[in-house]
């Protein structure tokens, strides 16, 4: 664990969070304006540089407040421009945010947990088990981060990171309020001014929140779909045993049908060699999101050691791109990026202290299959 100050950290306050705050020590609302102009257009963390406060209430504020970040562990920088940092947070495990420019969008992947408790079958971030839920500071923390990086600019102007999606590590419909409180300051012109369609929240179907999510934001959905029936989803992502499909993309529709006309779901599948990708399991996907308005993102399997997966041919993909286009729908193949600096989708793993031993157990696995391996050779 790494030591609190006991301070209140203004970094993941959201605007009606930073009134309260300031009413409550006595001072004026529109204070909170300023301070978070100058937390997230202009990165500052020290008080003194907050020269439209007065000298007072800045001496009043290093007192009682701070603006902290999670503290930078490593940045990378990969040949086709795409970036990662490892970040370290409160309970002392390590995630990771990664950048990707593409065109003239830059992208930024957020995390929401230090590893996650989902275990999905072909996920190194799930295979790390979980530790703990990242505070809302240290979610917008890596915003803040990544924008400082490029020089901060104020939310008016072009800037280098045009899109957020909540695709790093973790599962962000299990911390909730953080995430919210996060997505919310993304949003919003005292934090980034990033429009509601270019926030978007990566879900594997936790179905109770997916519902609860509707009552406190617009942002963008995406499904990690993964298996075109119940029968090879529960197997590849275990949530699918306690909210299976037909409910899970009710909850999509009725999310969406908050939204309004012109958003729709996005449907990741994560194509997995010999498992998930035969023509067969197209023309199910076909049928299955028939009354579910959506485009479709085919993300090729990102290798890591032991897996026991593997990504497949070029083929095999546009095979099944083709079939999902000529059924009518919107397919793009996710090209992978920034694979030297191990930030592509699926590789994030951090640095994660498994409070459920599932990395253990992992290991143990593979110790075990090993073994196994080593008694069969001749
Ligand atoms: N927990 C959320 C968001 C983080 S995962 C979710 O599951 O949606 C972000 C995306 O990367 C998900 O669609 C996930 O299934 C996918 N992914 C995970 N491991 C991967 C791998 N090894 N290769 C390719 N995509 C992967
Ligand atoms: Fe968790 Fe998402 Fe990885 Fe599944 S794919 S283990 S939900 S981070």
């Amino acid at each position: 664990m790494i030591a609190t100050t006991g301070k209140t950290n203004l970094l993941g306050l959201t605007q009606p969070e930073m009134e309260k705050f300031f009413d409550s020590i006595g001072e004026k609302r529109f204070r909170a304006g300023q301070v978070m102009k100058w937390i997230h257009h202009f990165g500052v963390d020290d008080f003194d540089a907050m020269t439209n406060v007065s000298k007072a209430l800045r001496d009043k504020l290093k007192a009682i407040a701070e603006v902290r970040g999670p503290e930078v562990v490593s940045e990378d920088i990969s040949t086709d421009g795409t970036r990662k940092w490892v970040v370290r947070v409160a309970s002392g495990s390590c995630v990771e945010t990664v950048y990707i420019p593409q065109g003239k969008r830059g992208t930024l992947c957020v995390s929401s947990q230090a590893g996650c408790a989902l275990d999905c079958s072909f996920c190194s971030t799930g295979k790390q088990g979980f530790n703990s839920n990242l505070t809302a500071a240290e979610v917008i923390g890596q915003v803040w981060i990544a924008n400082k990086s490029f020089g901060s600019v104020p939310a008016t102007v072009d800037r280098a990171i045009t899109n957020v999606v909540m695709m790093g590590m973790g599962e962000p419909l299990l911390n909730f309020d953080n995430v919210i409180a996060a997505m919310h300051l993304m949003m919003d012109d005292l934090g980034y001014g990033i429009s509601k369609r270019r926030v978007t929240l990566s879900t594997s179907g936790v179905v109770p929140m997916i519902d609860e999510l509707a009552k406190h934001i617009d942002v963008s959905l995406a499904l990690s779909l993964h298996a075109p029936n119940d029968e090879l989803r529960s197997q590849l992502v275990p949530i699918n045993k306690k909210y299976p499909l037909k409910m899970l993309l009710e909850s999509c529709r009725r999310y969406m049908a908050t939204l309004g006309e012109k958003r729709v779901l996005t449907v990741e599948y994560t194509m997995l060699k010999d498992v998930n990708d035969h023509v067969d399991h197209a023309r199910e996907m076909i049928e299955l999101l028939k009354d579910t308005p959506c485009k479709i993102n085919l993300i090729p399997f990102n290798p890591f050691p032991h897996s026991g997966y593997e990504r497949p041919s070029n083929n095999a993909i546009r095979r099944f791109q083709e079939l999902l286009q000529q059924a009518g729908y919107n397919v793009t193949v996710r090209t992978t990026r920034g694979e030297d600096i191990d930030a592509a989708c699926g590789q994030l793993v951090g640095q994660v202290n498994d409070r459920t031993r599932r990395n253990e157990r992992h290991l143990a696995s593979i110790e075990a299959v090993s073994v196994q391996n080593a008694a069969a050779q001749p």
